[in-house]
């Protein structure tokens, strides 16, 4: 079969052996496969990242040296199955991008193990495999993962439905926070990036307000909702908090804040930020310019080291949190929010290409005026994107 494969940051279609299913797999007609923003760093950088991850245990990530095929955003029908396998030939599925093969699980389309769906076939799990539902097209069911990266950013980012959500860059990442943020009920999505192009995006994807930070801060879009944003208003709203509890008769003034404080009524008011940028300096200018006690969600990936103001940070109790991929729950709820079209996510794609034209794909994505989320038709002969 053909295939995409990187090597030494090269991308050439060549001629693979086609994969066979063993127990428990399913072999896929690729459908519909996305170029993801981790494939274009991933084809340049692959060694850095890989050694990142061996440091935490896991020495299977692609190296530059190796033959890659990339593609872990993809859609396909089921054409061969392995013995104990559920899925029909024929079924059209979503497949979480994990595959046991070389004597351990290996991240499908990011490793030597687990050949990815640049290519006319993909293997896959059977148990991590679902069925399309509800006719959902092959292109959207595609787009089931990079939305299940939104919906795992959205869930560990905790944000209550009346605290206000920014989300600093709009590409695709940024973009499946802000649809999944709308899906689950989020009131007040602000969203930032210096592309016009990729405003109105967001503004298509349910971003309540789009800002150019070039022109205005997403936080001063965020005036009025309470937000604390200087030293004195915490000390101010300490001391006045106490001097108003003490004049309530009868209950002393620090039952009243325990009692506020485990309903979380205590905490000041903040907002959720979305880190979906990526870049060095970006976490660092999120920290100095945020409200007080801001939540900061880093979704992006920065491979390189970068620098922070731990002091900076402490002084308005920012509070960071990491997220990574998604776990097989959201991934599966990713897919029927789409199905059940409680989000549309169709706007995010932009072009699609045949495997000939991906190492123009990878080209087109460098602007972010013209595209978000090219697919991959592995039937097609499209050289240069063509509109979906
Ligand atoms: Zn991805």
């Amino acid at each position: 079969m053909k295939a995409v494969v990187c090597n030494q940051a090269q991308l050439a279609v060549t001629d693979v052996a086609a994969p066979t299913a063993g127990t428990g797999q399913l072999v896929l007609d690729v459908v519909r496969c996305g170029i993801c923003g981790s494939d274009l760093h991933s084809r340049h950088h692959a060694d850095a990242i890989a050694d990142v991850a061996d440091e935490v245990g896991y020495d299977g990530l692609m190296r530059s040296d190796q033959q890659i095929v990339l593609g872990h955003e993809f859609s396909g029908v089921v054409v061969a199955r392995g013995k104990g396998s559920r899925i029909a030939e024929g079924t059209p599925v979503v497949s979480f991008p994990l595959l046991r093969s070389a004597g351990g699980v290996h991240p499908t389309g990011l490793s030597a193990h687990a050949p990815g769906a640049y290519a006319e076939q993909v293997l896959v799990e059977d148990a991590l495999s679902l069925p399309v539902p509800n006719g959902l097209a092959a292109e959207v069911a595609a787009l089931t993962e990079p939305l299940a990266v939104g919906l795992h950013a959205v869930r560990r980012g905790d944000v209550g439905k009346r605290q206000v959500a920014i989300v600093i860059g709009c590409g695709p990442v940024g973009l499946a926070v802000i649809a999944m943020l709308k899906a689950n009920g989020v009131r007040t999505v602000i969203a930032s990036d210096f592309s016009p192009g990729r405003r109105a995006l967001a503004t298509t994807m349910g971003a309540d307000a789009v800002v150019d930070p070039a022109a205005e801060s997403p936080y001063s879009a965020a005036v009025g909702h309470g937000h604390l944003t200087t030293g004195p208003e915490v000390f101010e709203l300490g001391v006045s908090t106490v001097e108003k509890l003490r004049r309530l008769p009868v209950v002393p003034w620090h039952q009243v804040w325990r009692v506020a404080d485990k309903v979380g009524a205590a905490t000041p008011k903040h907002p959720v930020v979305f880190e979906c940028v990526g870049v060095p300096g970006v976490l660092d200018e999120i920290i100095s310019s945020a409200p007080i006690y801001s939540r900061v969600v880093v979704v992006g990936v920065c491979m390189e080291p970068d620098r922070i103001r731990p002091a900076m940070a402490i002084n308005k109790e920012v509070e960071l949190r990491f997220v990574l991929g998604y776990t097989p729950l959201e991934f599966r709820d990713a897919l029927h929010l789409l199905a059940d079209g409680k989000v549309d996510a169709a706007p995010m794609i932009t072009g699609v290409v045949g495997l000939d034209g991906v190492e123009g794909a990878f080209e087109a994505l460098a602007d972010p005026e013209t595209h978000a989320k090219i697919l991959i038709d592995p039937r097609s002969t499209a050289t240069a994107p063509t509109a979906p």
